[in-house]
């Protein structure tokens, strides 16, 4: 149990938890154990945030995505309750929780709004996870501390030419005395119109192909870096999505993360602990057009009766509901199996493949449960019917979850 003890007890104030829902032994092992009970403080993370995404979050839903950003008490929410530190160090300001921690806060959070979700996920799961785990003591100190409480940050590796093929990577650094200057654009960076740094893959060394690839920490206002408008897009409208443009930006020597050269690695590694988090994001969505749909079935009547009680209807909800929680299962068994340190690229993949897939399949059968009412923009669905669309495109695409998939697959018969 690493979550720390001070930010269990402010997450605690107002929040009645049933004890007889922890099983008894939950404080001393997370393994061993059905993947859907969660030890006290995942369980406490996950009431407190659904408490705070019903409360802060929801009533403001329509109005970011009309607005196309996220609203600033929304932000300082965030912040203030640790959702965007939740696995930095307490001694970096952090929650100092644990990897499960940041998926069922992401969850739940996508419950209610998954452009919100996805902030959540790429701050977590990428920007603070590759500082932790491979930053100098300089650059923990230097940014942790802001990351927890008040930056926002964007991971920036694709370009109009790499997107699966990321490593195709056109953008350079180039070395100049101890600086390096950075040449190129990225496209597509999720929160680029929030964020105060960016994690840039360039090559540092192109006639060493992927090999010169080099993850650099460069502040959003280093002179050259700009940005460009919001991408307008079917779904996650609040989260902003645009260009970065790198324009001789000089950065020195220790701007950057981890080894010159070991930025492919960098990419790679950290996008399969990412896509645990999108598959989160994926079944949050999913639960929570579940969630909205369902109470209209109970109420709504035609030939005399609710049509819930239609078995059409009952087969279908409940075919939805059996896919809900495999997807659930398959994510929280992966992101289990990071915690444990064990093998879980192909779980990683399977889990948001799936994910994806079954959001999709979830917002189209609340849509139809809804009947002409499911298609209007007063209900929630016809959001979540467009929101889910980026799962099986974003943090690799579901072709690129099936070739992981099958790699393994194939690796594992092989003679
Ligand atoms: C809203 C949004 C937010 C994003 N946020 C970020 C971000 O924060 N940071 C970032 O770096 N990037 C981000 N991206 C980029 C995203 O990761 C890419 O769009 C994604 O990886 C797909 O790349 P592409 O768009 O170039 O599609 P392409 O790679 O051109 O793919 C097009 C199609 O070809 C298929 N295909 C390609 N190669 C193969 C193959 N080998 N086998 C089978 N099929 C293949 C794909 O599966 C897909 O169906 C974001 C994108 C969007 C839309």
């Amino acid at each position: 149990m690493n979550c720390g003890k001070f930010m269990v007890k402010h997450l605690k104030r107002g929040l009645n938890i049933n004890a007889k829902f922890l099983p008894h032994h939950a404080k001393y092992s997370t393994f061993h154990q059905p993947l859907t009970i969660l030890s006290e403080d995942e369980l406490v993370m996950k009431q407190t945030v659904a408490k705070l995404a019903q409360e802060q979050i929801a009533p403001f839903v329509r109005e970011m995505e009309t607005n196309h950003k996220f609203k600033d008490s929304v932000v300082k929410m965030l912040f203030e309750n640790g959702l965007l530190g939740i696995e930095i160090d307490t001694e970096y300001g952090g929650s100092g929780c644990n990897f499960m921690t940041t998926i069922v806060s992401i969850e739940e959070i996508a419950k209610v709004d998954p452009a919100v979700a996805v902030w959540v996920d790429i701050q977590n799961t990428l920007i603070n996870a590759v500082i932790m785990k491979l930053g100098t003591k300089e650059q923990k100190e230097h940014y942790l501390p802001r990351l927890a409480t008040d930056m926002a940050a964007s991971f920036a590796l694709s370009e109009t030419g790499s997107g699966s093929d990321a490593f195709a990577l056109k953008t350079t650094a180039k070395k100049d005395d101890t600086d390096y200057i950075l040449n190129g654009s990225k496209m597509w960076i999720s929160n680029s119109d929030l964020a105060g740094l960016f994690l840039v893959m360039a090559n540092a060394n192109p006639s060493a192909g992927y090999k010169g690839i080099t993850c650099f920490l460069v502040d959003s206002n280093s002179p050259g870096l700009t940005i460009g408008k919001p991408e307008k897009k079917l779904g996650i409208c609040a989260s902003g999505t645009c260009m970065v443009n790198f324009d001789n930006v000089r950065v020195p020597e220790s701007a950057i993360l981890g080894e010159l050269g070991q930025g492919y690695k960098i990419a790679a590694g950290f996008l399969n602990e990412g896509r645990i988090g999108i598959g989160a994001q994926m079944v949050g969505l999913a639960q929570g057009c579940f969630d909205a749909t369902i109470p209209y079935t109970l109420d709504r009547q035609q030939f005399g009766k609710p049509i819930y009680s239609f078995q059409a209807m009952q087969h279908q909800i409940s075919q939805i509901a059996t896919q809900i929680e495999c997807a659930r299962l398959l994510v929280y068994n992966a992101a289990r199996l990071v915690e444990a340190g064990a093998p879980f690229v192909k779980q990683a993949a399977m889990a948001k493949y799936y994910a994806a897939e079954v959001a999709q399949e979830t917002t189209i059968k609340c849509i139809d449960w809804m009947g002409g009412v499911g298609f209007t923009k007063d209900f929630i669905q016809e959001k979540f019917y467009r929101d889910c669309k980026i799962g099986s495109i974003y943090e690799g695409t579901y072709n690129m979850q099936l070739n992981t998939i099958s790699k393994y697959i194939q690796q594992e018969y092989k003679h």
